[in-house]
């Protein structure tokens, strides 16, 4: 296991931010830790990079205990704070350059980095002349500069423009390519863009676990697309078998909802047949991944 954190709790004064919490993430996952405001990630994100202690409990990375062996966690975690402390005076290689010097890394990593952040064209620039995007770049250059197997990603993109957010997560797409990376957000989308699993954490209890592409199967509710060309009237369409709703959103397509195992796409196909109309687009979609959350989380 890459992580594998066991009953942890953490009170701050008379409040529980985490109740017992325990979970594993194996190596090369990509993990999103998915809750509103206030529900304990930054907490547990903390405790797990070793910058604060836990009440109770205790967690392994790359099997070395947090509490046991905090110096051999550290050097195995690349971590991108919350509000990404920078030095704003510094310029981006002076300030990669300096932490680099401080975990030992060779200079050539620098550029290697960069490279990989997409931060060539700024590299030369004061860190207070970078747009909020950049400077996450930056932040995500510093966490990789050790080359560590863990990355753990506070609120990556929270504060982004829609740009810049598809930019940070083809870099953090890339850049965890060999990583496990465990990422918080209190984002939905950003879970379904980024990764193969989601814990949900609410109130500091785990309320879900869960693969992706389980949590869209087990649902067993398919989003089918359909344009004919010709319009048809709806008490035909009702009458596709496994059918709970449909929607005619535009001219000739219909929107149908369908609960069912078996893909229900050549049945569309062949009612499209049968009623002598001829099929220009069909397309599957997933049902909205927030749908099946706010289902988990009420
Ligand atoms: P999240 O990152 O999910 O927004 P946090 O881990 O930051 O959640 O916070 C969890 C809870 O603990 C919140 O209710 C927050 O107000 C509280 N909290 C966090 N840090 C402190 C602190 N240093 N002192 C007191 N309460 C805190
Ligand atoms: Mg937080």
């Amino acid at each position: 296991m890459s992580i594998e954190v066991k009953n942890i709790s953490k009170s701050y004064g008379d409040q529980k931010a985490l109740d017992n919490i325990s979970f594993a993430i194996k190596k090369g996952e990509i993990v999103g830790f998915l809750g509103p405001n206030g529900a304990g990630k930054s907490t547990l994100m903390k405790i797990l990079t070793t910058y604060l202690t836990a009440d109770e409990g205790t967690a392994l990375v790359n099997e070395q205990d947090i509490i046991n062996n905090p110096k051999a966690v550290q050097l195995s975690i690349g971590y991108l704070p919350e509000h990404n402390p920078l030095y704003l005076d510094l310029y981006v290689r002076e300030y990669l350059a300096f932490n680099a010097d401080v975990y030992k890394v060779a200079k050539s990593r620098i550029d290697e980095v960069i490279q990989l952040t997409g931060l060539n064209t700024e590299s030369h620039k004061k860190i207070s002349q970078l747009s909020k995007g950049y400077r996450q770049r930056v932040g995500l250059a510093n966490a990789l500069l050790h080359n560590p197997d863990v990355l753990i990603l506070d609120e990556p993109t929270t504060g982004l423009d829609p740009n810049q957010l598809l930019e940070i997560r083809n870099v953090i797409k890339n850049a965890g390519k060999d990583k496990t990376v465990f990422l918080s957000t209190h984002i939905m989308q950003e879970v379904e863009a980024i990764c193969d699993r989601v814990i949900i954490i609410d109130k500091g209890k785990i309320v879900a676990d869960k693969k992706l592409d389980h949590l869209i199967s087990e649902d067993k509710q398919q989003i089918i697309e359909v344009e004919f060309d010709y319009k048809i009237e709806e008490q035909a369409i009702a009458k596709i078998e496994n059918l709970v709703a449909y929607k005619n959103t535009h001219d000739m397509t219909w929107e149908l909802t369908f609960k069912a195992e078996k893909d229900m796409r050549p049945a569309v196909f062949d009612f499209a047949n049968a009623n002598g109309l001829k099929t220009l687009q069909l397309n599957q979609k997933n049902k909205n991944l927030e749908a099946i959350f706010r289902e988990i989380t009420k």
